[in-house]
């Protein structure tokens, strides 16, 4: 058993689907489990409908909408013949789905509406992807995943029930595999127990696909992406980026961490918990080896260079001089836990405190006002963080010249530089 994950970049139109479906040919006779995410940028474009239909203008929100329907149709076109009308029906029920609900006045939270309108996104890719496999003869199942995982509520950061999921991938999805080959499904969407469509969080679909290696104990994951291979550095940024052939868990994990782009956070955990190795490869040249990650130690790494934007330093220093204790430290954990932050940096003094959070402004103005009681608060915007795994000296000191540094933080492998 194999799981595939494909990108909203693979599927963005009709020419990158129909290399899904040259890759998915190279692997005849395989069980495969593939999961894929929103085509191109339509997760973008559904979040501007919630945001209009929130904002209770629902003409624009509904021609936003319609947009987006447009763009699935003329692709479908493209793609079908035979297997048109049958998806023009499945479409149907997506489209009224959704339309069907914007006709409403919205009187529950901004979150609620966002997963039941940005979820339509997954479940239109993969119903043309489904159908254009079928059209040309690679025999698949498409699956509604919103059958299969279950969520808590919290809507747009989901938790997976991980027990019922599990027994419903055993009894929905294994038994499948007798009569097909390959099974097609969302990431990234879930469903509460009330029948509430949910999200994962953005960029949600390699967890899910992991999700589904865990739980069909897959040989691999699979994941197809627009790049040679896992990178040291942001290639468009850095011109000398090298490509990194093996990885470890770990290593990735820490790189997701400092908020390299590469994999979701959350897609490791469910791999290393069954030893299941993950391969990113090139999906426009899948003759390219791409990268492993697995287990084992790896030597001899390259300098792995993160760099986050739009940062901002949050000074805190206590208004009476009394020591930053215990309590100060859990009643601000405590805050940022309810506000969802969390800080990229954080380091404390005697009497001072230093927190370098993402430019979340709604966020960062609760978290001010909160800690405005015990302390003296100062904000500076626009900074950037620069972190580097297995840095040398030399390499620092010249990603650093000419910069003003608010904050640095150094281990032997690991520095973050907060800098303007
Ligand atoms: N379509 C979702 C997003 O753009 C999930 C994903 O692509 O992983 O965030
Ligand atoms: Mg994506």
């Amino acid at each position: 058993m194999q799981v595939f994950k494909f990108g909203g970049a693979s599927v963005s139109n009709y020419e990158k689907i129909k290399n899904v479906g040259h890759i998915v040919q190279h692997f005849p006779a395989q069980k495969m489990m593939i999961v894929i995410s929103a085509m191109g940028k339509t997760t973008n474009a559904l979040e501007k409908v919630t945001d209009a239909f929130f904002a209770g203008k629902k003409e624009e929100a509904l021609q936003l909408f319609r947009a987006v329907k447009l763009q699935h149709l003329d692709e479908a076109k493209f793609l079908l013949v035979t297997h048109f009308n049958p998806l023009m029906e499945q479409y149907n029920h997506f489209f009224t789905e959704v339309e069907w609900l914007l006709h409403d006045k919205p009187v529950r939270s901004y979150d609620y509406y966002y997963d039941q309108i940005v979820c339509i996104g997954e479940l239109l890719s993969t119903a043309l992807v489904s159908a254009y496999l079928n059209e040309i003869g690679v025999n698949n199942q498409w699956i509604d995943v919103r059958d299969i995982f279950r969520t808590d509520d919290n809507f747009r950061d989901a938790g997976i029930d991980f027990p019922f999921t599990q027994q419903q991938v055993h009894e929905q999805i294994q038994p499948l595999f007798n009569k097909t080959n390959i099974v097609i499904t969302q990431g990234f969407i879930g469903c509460t127990d009330e029948n509430e469509s949910t999200t994962l969080g953005r960029e949600g679909s390699d967890y899910s696909a992991a999700l589904f290696a865990n739980m069909l104990n897959a040989q691999h994951l699979t994941i197809w992406k627009d790049v040679k291979g896992v990178m040291n550095a942001d290639p468009k940024e850095f011109a000398d980026a090298q490509y990194i052939g093996e990885l470890n868990y770990d290593e990735v994990i820490e790189m997701a961490y400092y908020g390299a782009q590469v994999i979701h956070p959350k897609t490791i955990k469910p791999l290393q918990n069954k030893n299941i190795p993950l391969i990113v490869k090139c999906f426009s040249d899948p003759s390219l080896p791409g990268t492993t990650i697995h287990n084992h130690p790896v030597k001899n790494l390259p300098p792995i260079i993160v760099v986050k934007q739009n940062q901002v330093l949050l000074q805190l220093h206590t208004k009476d001089f009394s020591f930053i204790g215990e309590q100060p430290m859990s009643d601000l954990y405590e805050m940022m836990a309810k506000l969802k932050i969390k800080p990229n940096l954080i380091q404390t003094h005697a009497v001072s405190l230093q927190l370098c959070l993402d430019d979340r402004a709604d966020k960062i103005e609760q978290l001010a006002l909160a800690a405005s009681v015990a302390f003296d608060v100062q904000v500076e915007k626009g900074l950037t963080l620069l972190s580097i795994r297995h840095y040398t000296n030399e390499l620092l000191q010249k990603m650093t010249e000419g910069k003003t540094i608010e904050l640095q933080q150094q281990s032997p492998d690991t520095v973050q530089v907060l800098m303007m």
